[in-house]
């Protein structure tokens, strides 16, 4: 019989180590033979960890089980494959039909927890590298239109069209050229690139391969956050497996094409999530901004044309070369075409990972899925897109995940990432955070940023002290003004959106009557 334990780092952290040698120990007294699988994360945190057994009709699943649960569900003979959910109080069915799973659309998320994320073997018996070997039968040219069709847009929050960077990449002249993925998911509330790197490895690695073949790249980087230590040991793994089987390296599958993959540690500063201070912090520099242009699709990495990519988007391109651009853009709204995997976190029942089509609302995220408030308040703020994004308040939780339809109302989709706050948050005091993050996070290279946050702090304070607020009001509207149009990259530039949307939204909390408590 058959058994999965994840190995993804949420379930390591509520224990599937244990609870994993638990099994082993047991079944060994028990004398049953049984198949240990690590697998990845379904995604659905609280049931971690999430122990399966295969059936006939599918996987049953019982979590969270810790260690000392073990023993009881051999007693109850979960083993045998033939429990039912009255059995065992921790029986949960099918995996399957767990609606926080079925009712998703997972189309890059196929095989996350469900495979043994290094194992080759089982990438390529859930339709893994069949993108890569159609790639390689058609011309750099068609691979590029082909993800230009899809509509596929940039998922590490710019949203730009990723075929049309690709195309700038395949149309510059030069003797190297590289493909650099941007893996230092850094914005709170997000997990969707680590689950990616740590659950499903190959698919990024796939990937960033038919980058290579499209663009011309030999060589590319993943530049992954030191704080991922699993997804840098997956990724790693799951390279030399790709290497050996002659998937990636020189003349892959006899095709005569090249793609040298290399995992980059990063070094700890938010920064380096944007794409330039990135590119000096893989060649060995300081993490600071660069100035556009040059633009890096023409010069980039050691001043080589580089395409420049999220983990999820360069992700999606397997599934959109092996199932065509139209499969692929039948999902989605308006210019936002396909599906956005959605981080749901902070104070909500049901934190995790939810894929889906784009159009869908923030308020079915936070209730359908997410269950509402874990406090049982009624939620008051999301913040969507991480540090740097709005807070949306109750008013627009209407509002459909649309790149378009978010920035009508001054919001970001940005990485997919939802923190949701409930009614005893205090707004002025998340306002004055965002300052600081930026104080914190800036890299020093701009005025507006370096200094603007430090004094939009200070402001903050005053405001909080209740020192003369509508004058200071108004100052931290003029600083946001300049910090908005004059600072080099998003990290000054959109310090803004949380401060003032939490201003615009919640005026009650900036106003002069008593504050709610944090
Ligand atoms: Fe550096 Fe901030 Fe200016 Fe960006 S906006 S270049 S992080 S100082």
């Amino acid at each position: 019989i058959t058994i999965y334990v994840p190995r993804d780092s949420n379930a390591l952290a509520l224990g599937a180590n244990e609870t994993a040698a638990a099994i082993a120990k047991e079944a060994k007294a028990r004398s049953v033979d049984i198949k240990l699988v690590r697998n990845g994360s379904r995604g659905m945190f609280w049931l971690e960890p999430l122990v399966e057994v295969a059936t006939d009709a599918g996987r049953i699943g019982f979590g969270p089980i810790e260690e000392h649960e073990v023993a009881g569900l051999f007693d109850a003979g979960f083993h045998t494959g033939k429990i039912d959910k009255q059995a065992h109080p921790k029986a949960l069915g099918l995996v399957e039909e767990i609606p926080y799973l079925k009712k998703q659309e997972r189309l890059q998320f196929v095989r996350v927890g469900i495979t043994d994320p290094v194992s080759l073997d089982d990438y390529l018996a859930h339709e893994g590298y069949v993108g890569l070997k159609k790639a390689i039968a058609m011309e750099p040219a068609a691979i590029v239109q082909e993800v230009t069709d899809s509509g596929l847009r940039g998922r590490g929050g710019a949203a730009f069209p990723t075929g049309i960077k690709w195309k700038t990449v395949l149309g510059a002249q030069a003797d190297q050229k590289y493909i650099a993925c941007n893996a230092d998911e850094g914005d709170s509330g997000t997990f969707s690139d680590r689950m990616v790197m740590e659950d499903d490895p190959f698919m990024l690695i796939e990937g960033m391969t038919i980058a290579g073949i499209a663009v011309g790249a030999t060589r590319g980087y993943i530049y992954v956050r030191s704080e991922y230590p699993h997804s840098i040991a997956n990724l790693n793994e799951a390279i030399d497996n790709a290497k050996a089987a002659g998937y990636l390296g020189e003349n892959i599958l006899g095709s005569g094409r090249t793609f040298h993959l290399e995992v980059r540690k990063a070094a700890g500063a938010y920064v380096c999530g944007e794409e330039t201070a990135m590119l000096e912090s893989i060649e060995g520099k300081r993490g600071m901004v660069r100035a556009k242009p040059p633009l890096p699709a023409l010069e980039g990495l050691f001043g080589k044309p580089t395409v420049i990519n999220n983990v999820i988007s360069l992700s999606a391109v397997p599934l959109i070369l092996s199932r065509g651009a139209e499969f692929y853009k039948n999902y989605g709204m308006g210019r936002s075409r396909g599906t956005l995997p959605m981080q749901l976190a902070g104070n909500l029942k049901y934190g995790g990972l939810v894929e889906k089509a784009f159009g869908v609302t923030l308020r079915e995220l936070l209730y359908d899925f997410g269950g509402g408030s874990e406090s049982g308040r009624p939620i008051r703020a999301v913040q969507v897109g991480g540090p740097l994004g709005a807070y949306m308040p109750e008013s627009l939780f209407d509002t459909p995940f649309d790149y378009e339809a978010f920035a009508a109302v001054d919001s970001t989709v940005g990485h997919g990432g939802l923190v949701a706050f409930d009614e005893s948050v205090d707004m002025a005091k998340q306002a004055r955070y965002a300052m600081h993050f930026c104080k914190a996070e800036s890299c020093g290279k701009c005025t507006p940023c370096r200094i603007g946050s430090t004094r939009g702090v200070e402001v903050m304070d005053k405001i909080i002290a209740n020192q003369n607020r509508p004058q200071q009001i108004k100052l931290l509207r003029d600083l946001c003004d300049v910090m908005v149009t004059g600072s080099l990259c998003a990290m000054g530039s959109m310090t803004p959106f949380p401060v003032l949307s939490a201003l615009n939204h919640f005026p009650e909390d900036f106003g002069d009557q008593p504050m709610a408590n944090a």
